[in-house]
């Protein structure tokens, strides 16, 4: 079944690893993956030049392990900033090759000092390019419920956001954020601006200070009151903050679910276990969120 049918089936949840550092071995990551596995997830989606690196062997091989010895469907990110037509044809043929036919298409991040290609700028173009390439293969966009940091505002960014969706897009995954508000703020703006199709709750479980202060800095998502607390409480305790961050994502999950989200996505940090934790703690709010749209499909 294609990863857009099961959309209209249940609420959609996945998760994202990043490949092993290019010199480490591939098979490393395998017993995180299986024990990610029995977190029964609709997909993984594996990161692919994220801060800053730009090669596809790893990104590759973790897909060939998800798709051919878990089992699970893969979805390789494919950022386009600095890969020319061909590097990005020559991927998908790749991809290909191992079954795996579910991308998510990126402008990606920018390398500082390093001049982009040219043959993609923004992620628009390159989601039309692979649409029309290769027209079997799903395209996944990201989005931002907190706008993104170049965007000069949310008319800019959602109408940006349209243009991925026209150009062939079928399912959007959106960056982490902590304000369950601002993800149904933004989700009435893509309403508004008739944009259809599934977006994705992106979850990441923040569970040290170091990491938090990091990723919004680079993100510029703001962190609200209530886990500014959280860090300034449990910032010494690593066993309170890791209780904690999983308490709150745990919170933003079941809010989410329960107003009907199309998915969670659980940005992992291939930390297995935390993973584990917040899924043990939302598995029956997903079972029976999924009975309820199972019973409405009926009707
Ligand atoms: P775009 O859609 O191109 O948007 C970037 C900015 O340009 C926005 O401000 C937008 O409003 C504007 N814009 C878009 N189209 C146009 C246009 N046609 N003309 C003018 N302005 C335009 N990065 C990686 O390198 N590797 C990864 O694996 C990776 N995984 C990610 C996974 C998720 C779920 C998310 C949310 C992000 C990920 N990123 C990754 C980071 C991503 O590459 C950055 O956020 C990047 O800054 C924007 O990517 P984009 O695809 O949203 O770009």
């Amino acid at each position: 079944m294609s990863l857009t049918a099961l959309f209209k089936q249940k609420t959609v949840f996945s998760l994202e690893v990043f490949p092993p550092k290019k010199d480490s071995p591939t098979d490393a990551i395998l017993p995180t993956l299986k024990r990610l596995q029995s977190l029964q997830p609709d997909f993984i989606s594996v990161t692919l030049g994220a801060g800053g690196t730009n090669h596809c062997d790893g990104t590759v091989a973790v897909a060939d392990l998800i798709q051919n010895q878990l089992n699970i469907p893969a979805v390789s990110h494919v950022p386009g900033l600095y890969q020319s037509k061909d590097q990005v044809l020559a991927l998908l043929d790749r991809l290909d090759q191992i079954h795996v036919k579910n991308i998510l298409a990126l402008r990606g991040d920018r390398i500082p000092g390093k001049e982009p290609v040219g043959d993609f700028n923004h992620a628009n173009e390159l989601v039309k390019f692979v649409h029309e390439q290769r027209p079997d293969f799903s395209i996944a966009s990201a989005c931002y419920p907190n706008c993104h940091t170049e965007a000069a505002d949310f008319v800019d960014d959602i109408s940006h956001l349209k243009e991925k969706v026209a150009a062939g897009a079928d399912h959007l995954i959106s960056q982490l954020f902590f304000d369950n508000q601002a993800f149904y703020d933004f989700k009435e703006k893509t309403e508004i601006a008739g944009i259809n199709v599934p977006i994705e709750a992106g979850i990441m479980p923040c569970t040290n200070k170091n990491q938090i202060e990091r990723i919004t800095q680079i993100s510029g998502v703001p962190i609200p009151k209530k886990f500014a607390a959280i860090m300034d409480r449990y910032q010494d305790s690593k066993e309170a903050m890791l209780d904690a961050g999983i308490a709150f994502a745990v919170d933003q999950i079941i809010d989410l679910v329960s107003q009907g989200v199309d998915g969670i996505h659980l940005y992992t940090m291939n930390k297995s276990k935390i993973a584990k934790r917040i899924w043990e703690e939302t598995e029956s709010v997903f079972a029976a969120s999924n009975l309820a749209k199972q019973k409405a499909n009926q009707n």
